[in-house]
């Protein structure tokens, strides 16, 4: 029983997965379009289906967006990136629909942007 509980639980974190990546995808479009509040609504769709079967942000997404309001960033446009090295190297982020601030270790950010930029070159 539990092994099939199991299969179940991988079943729907499948598909919560692959509904994230679409809702995400939109959000993105309609950020590109300038549809704020429809982004807003993806947004909060994929987040709410995230929480829900408990999976993580999928790394891709984890930081195309704010956790605060909801908006989708387009660096240059609604989010401010800055690299600061004082105290530890690390990646300022700075929402400017809300004006909340993240940062972010910057070695880590480094090994993501690696990552990703090898996932769009196989894809
Ligand atoms: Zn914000």
């Amino acid at each position: 029983m539990i092994i099939m509980k199991n299969k179940l639980e991988k079943k729907i974190k499948k598909i919560a997965l692959e509904r994230i990546d679409r809702l995400m995808n939109l959000a993105k479009e309609e950020a590109e379009k300038g549809n704020w509040e429809r982004v807003k609504r993806y947004v909060y769709l994929a987040r709410r289906i995230a929480m829900k079967v408990r999976l993580k942000m999928p790394k891709k997404w984890k930081r195309r967006f704010c956790k605060k309001c909801l908006t989708f960033w387009i660096p240059g446009k609604n989010l401010r990136v800055r690299v600061k090295s004082k105290r530890y190297p690390h990646v300022v982020y700075t929402c400017l629909e809300c004006g909340k601030v993240y940062r972010f270790p910057y070695i880590r950010e480094k090994k993501e942007k690696r990552k990703e930029k090898n996932t769009i070159q196989t894809q």
